[in-house]
């Protein structure tokens, strides 16, 4: 059914438009315009009419995320990166079963789009059990409305916990099987290379050569860490960046993730291939991996996309903010990546940096939008609606989110979820996992 949405107030191409108009038709964007001009050309269609007091924006597009980290949140904090993956992350993670993987997934995914995110790619690693798992994700995901990408991941090193480890013929089969069953409901299945410590050469090349066959990008996590660089130049003789293209995987349907420890000599290498990048700066903050040299690769043409990553809040206006003062900090100039710049990085950029048609109000695009209160406090006083929703705002501010032009979210909605049925499942989960937590204050 064709439906008109106008708006007084929205952002479009990352600037702010008044008085803006699209027409939307099987979930997709058909026409833009000024917005009295689409309803006197559409005045047949039914149209919904936003106020003075709303601001119409894309829905965030967040390139990079583990939906089951939030588990650890608030009780694995401040341990340094290698004690968090083997005391938290591999220790509580592959006991998940897959009803339980369910209730995670739900629930991170009803948060992010209350936080406005439409988008998510999830980076999937519990592969090596059987497909029950990434099974109930994918449900989580189509009850919610959220738009999935599944990144696959592939995992073959010794070191890895069983349940996320795989031979390259069956990690391929699997793939392919997801990719052809999902399809029909518009999930992209995108095969990940866990990384260059947990993949080997041969499995990463497999992915690789996968995603070719099936015309998605490949996704991996590259030099998060400064101690990956050392691991690959010992093995290798080589630096990550470097490595992975003398291996042939990298190109233009490459997307590493955090690359952070990269030589300028590798910088320019992912420009000249064309290859993009996902950038977590919460995460990478957090868990202190390093700050991403984001303004020289975009000098370099590198397509670059935000991620929440490790989901401590899964919210890409906090990765918005968090990327641009980390890059004026690093570069000790505040003109540094504009505000503009970085709401691009998690809406628009990202998506063309993930192969989605969306992030933007565009023709063509999916019709995934969230309406934003204009009367929030952090508004106060209305100025420039994209720095200000960069710099200042916090979630509360979006108060109904639209995926495909339906209706998946709204402060009710949220309620609905977050406090009754969520947390009641989450707190079971938490409980048989004997995680760390203040049972005596926990609601309920
Ligand atoms: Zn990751």
């Amino acid at each position: 059914m064709k439906q008109v949405v106008r708006a007084r107030h929205a952002i479009v191409g990352g600037e702010a438009v008044h008085d803006f108009a699209f027409v939307v038709d099987e979930g997709r964007i058909t026409h833009t315009g000024d917005g009295a001009a689409i309803v006197a050309d559409y005045p047949d269609v039914p149209c919904m009419d936003y106020g003075e007091d709303r601001l119409l924006a894309p829905g965030a597009v967040n390139g990079h995320s583990h939906c089951y980290q939030i588990l650890l949140r608030g009780w694995a904090d401040d341990w340094g990166f290698d004690r968090w993956r083997d005391d938290a992350l591999y220790r509580i993670i592959p006991q998940l079963e897959p009803e339980e993987l369910y209730w995670v997934a739900l629930a991170a995914f009803v948060e992010m789009l209350g936080n406005g995110i439409t988008t998510v790619v999830e980076f999937f690693y519990l592969n090596g059990a059987g497909t029950a798992r990434l099974e109930k994700l994918v449900e989580a995901a189509i009850d919610c409305g959220i738009r999935l990408v599944v990144a696959r991941a592939w995992m073959d090193a010794p070191y890895a916990p069983p349940i996320f480890r795989e031979d390259i013929a069956s990690a391929r089969r699997d793939t392919i099987a997801l990719a052809q069953e999902l399809r029909s409901a518009g999930i992209l299945v995108c095969p990940a290379p866990h990384s260059l410590h947990a993949a080997s050469p041969e499995m990463t090349r497999a992915a690789v050569d996968l995603a070719r066959e099936l015309d998605v990008p490949a996704h991996m996590h590259v030099a998060e860490a400064r101690y990956e660089v050392e691991q690959v130049r010992s093995r290798t003789g080589l630096t990550p960046i470097a490595y992975l293209d003398s291996l042939g995987v990298l190109g233009p349907r490459f997307v590493a993730v955090h690359a952070i420890w990269q030589t300028e000599e590798e910088k320019d290498l992912m420009g000249d291939r064309g290859a993009a990048l996902i950038h977590n700066p919460v995460t990478n903050q957090y868990l202190g991996d390093g700050i991403a040299d984001v303004v020289g690769l975009r000098r370099r043409g590198v397509r670059i996309g935000l991620g929440t990553d490790c989901d401590l809040r899964p919210c890409i206006y906090d990765e918005m903010r968090a990327a641009t003062f980390l890059q004026k900090t690093a570069t000790l100039d505040g003109a540094t990546l504009s505000a503009r710049d970085a709401w691009l990085m998690g809406t628009r950029d990202c998506a063309r940096a993930v192969g989605v048609e969306a992030g933007d109000f565009a023709e063509g695009c999916y019709a995934d939008w969230c309406v934003i209160d204009r009367t929030h406090p952090s508004f106060h006083p209305w100025s420039h609606p994209v720095n200000q929703l960069v710099y200042i705002s916090d979630p509360g501010i979006v108060v109904e989110t639209f995926v495909g032009a339906r209706k998946v979210s709204d402060r009710r909605r949220a309620q609905r979820y977050g406090n009754e049925r969520i947390g009641a499942e989450l707190r079971k989960v938490a409980q048989r996992l004997r995680l760390p937590l203040d049972h005596v204050n926990a609601p309920g």
